[in-house]
């Protein structure tokens, strides 16, 4: 079910943005007759989309009856990462109000993935936190193909190219589906809830295995002609240098991201330059982007090089598209982004150095505050616009 006309559209922005509102109110805003209004919220009840809440505060004259979104509305939010399954439910105000997540390996394949993910949905559907299910946004570590609702060549997903991802989740439940690039509904999940609510332009980086940033201007996410904005990752660094997973060299996912840091920092521990990872290593094949954190924090100095030679080559690729874009804010997130203040620090001092003075002033360098519910949020908040008929802020 969606809205009928603009008028039913422009309403439904309105609760999602202010909250309850009086009929009244909502005419004299959307310039409507008080009898036009009337008519809309009408409509608009019968179809589960918006309820009475009781009385305004009186203000001498008549109380007026308030209307806001149905406590009913529910949209789901599925965050497919390389690593991990993570699956949300939000109202219609775009709060969680239940979340799951599962321990994946994206090789395995869109099937069997995509069948826990029904399964999860199903689970918190019989937990009782569905009572109806208005739509369900797809997050997806690749790049995807916005209008066909399925990735395009993604270089970590064997078998998922081309896979019709949002045809199979319609197949199970009757909704709305809509499937984006994971990367972008994390930008999008900052842009409702994070950090980045108060800007309108601004760069969303994601560390994790691989690198990603997705690009919102205007509120609105920039996925390019093919939907492979914002693939930061392959940005060449070097003309030579390690191989990337994409078969080029130099690129600076293969020099910096968790991928990286596992492997230069087994290199390390193996060739026994750090004791720290050295130890850290003992009885395990490989070490992870967090041990490099645990080692940094116990004041291992090969740790603590690693992260910052990464900060700096991660520094240098955003100063270039801060000259581009000139964002009003970087936000930082992904698991790699835990190593912090140390990382963040270094991407600051090499972006501020190699940008120009007019793009980095007043540009705020953050970590994400949303952690790893930015991707379940997004995508539960592309759904809901796509739904209630929400245009982008303007
Ligand atoms: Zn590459």
């Amino acid at each position: 079910m969606q809205p009928e006309n603009a008028h039913q559209a422009r309403v439904l922005t309105s609760l999602r943005r202010n909250g309850p509102q009086a009929a009244v109110e909502l005419a004299a805003q959307l310039s409507l007759s008080r009898s036009k209004i009337g008519q809309e919220l009408a409509r608009l009840e019968e179809m589960g989309f918006v309820e009475r809440a009781g009385k305004a505060e009186s203000r001498g004259g008549r109380r007026s009856g308030l209307v806001q979104l149905s406590g009913r509305l529910r949209f789901v939010g599925v965050d497919i990462g390389a690593t991990s399954l993570d699956v949300g439910v939000i109202d219609g105000r775009l709060d969680i109000v239940a979340q799951t997540s599962e321990v994946i390996d994206i090789e395995a394949g869109p099937e069997p993935i995509l069948c826990r993910a029904v399964e999860m949905i199903g689970k918190l559907r019989a937990a009782g936190h569905l009572p109806t299910l208005d739509g369900i946004g797809v997050g997806v570590p690749g790049p995807v193909s916005f209008r066909d609702g399925f990735t395009v060549s993604p270089p970590i997903m064997p078998g998922w190219d081309r896979f019709p991802v949002r045809e199979h989740i319609m197949q199970q439940f009757e909704c709305p589906v809509l499937v984006d690039n994971d990367v972008n509904l994390m930008a999008v999940g900052e842009m409702y809830s994070g950090l980045a609510q108060s800007v309108a332009d601004f760069l969303f980086v994601k560390i994790g295995t691989g690198i990603g940033c997705g690009i919102v201007t205007g509120h609105r996410v920039l996925r390019g002609s093919n939907g492979s904005a914002g693939d930061v990752g392959h940005i060449a660094l070097h003309d030579t240098g390690p191989v990337c997973r994409c078969g080029r060299t130099g690129c600076l996912e293969a020099c910096f991201s968790g991928a990286a840091l596992s492997r230069d920092a087994t290199a390390l521990a193996r060739g026994g330059e750090s004791p720290g990872l050295r130890e850290l290593l003992a009885g395990r094949d490989v070490l992870t982007a967090e041990d490099v954190g645990v080692a940094m924090r116990a004041g291992d100095p090969q740790a603590l090089g690693l992260v910052r030679d990464g900060g700096r080559r991660l520094g240098r690729v955003l100063s270039g598209l801060v000259n581009f874009c000139n964002p009003a804010m970087i936000v930082v997130g992904g698991g790699v982004s835990k190593l912090g203040h140390v990382l963040l620090a270094e991407v600051r001092s090499e972006l501020y150095r190699r940008s120009t003075p007019l793009a980095t002033s007043n540009l705020p360098i953050v970590l994400s505050e949303l952690g790893d519910n930015a991707g379940i949020l997004g995508a539960a908040a592309m759904i809901s616009d796509h739904v209630l008929g929400v245009p982008p802020e303007s």
